[in-house]
């Protein structure tokens, strides 16, 4: 298992729209949104080089980024890494007896398979795992690998 890159950075906002305004003066857009019934959570993409970052806006006053919001205040929330392989990530991660929200990989935002690690892990940092979709293999040289 490898750490690939920074995938994004949650941030914890009350309202995308109103936080949207500093991200866009520093040249940064919205590539998606996303809602999240399970968490109760709408999401706002901002690619930002190689990572993007991650508006996490909640839907309900019981959701997980509502109480966030009430203990903290706005502010980061977690840092996601793309990772090559998530289920031996998963494995290293148990074995060395870290505490793991998901045990397994999750369906998350973008179709892609996420696990959380538990705060108390990342020394009160929530880390989330993302894998990387594998690249499409190279095109073969014209007329070669076809034939039996
Ligand atoms: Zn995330």
């Amino acid at each position: 298992m490898s750490v690939l890159r920074i995938d994004h950075l949650g941030v914890a906002v009350a309202s995308i729209e109103e936080a949207l305004p500093v991200y866009r003066a520093l040249g940064l857009e919205v590539d998606r949104r996303e809602e999240v019934p399970t968490q109760k959570v709408r999401t706002a993409f901002l690619p930002a080089g190689d990572s993007s970052i991650e508006l996490l806006e909640p839907t309900a006053a019981d959701s997980p980024i509502a109480k966030f919001l009430e203990k903290r205040g706005g502010g980061i929330h977690h840092v996601c890494f793309a990772v090559d392989d998530i289920d031996a990530a998963l494995d290293e991660l148990a074995a060395c007896g870290f505490r793991l929200i998901h045990r397994e990989a999750v369906p998350g935002a973008d179709g892609k398979r996420v696990a959380f690690l538990h705060p108390e892990a990342g020394g009160g940092v929530l880390i989330e795992l993302s894998e990387a979709r594998p690249s499409p293999p190279a095109p073969l040289p014209e007329g070669e690998g076809r034939r039996p």
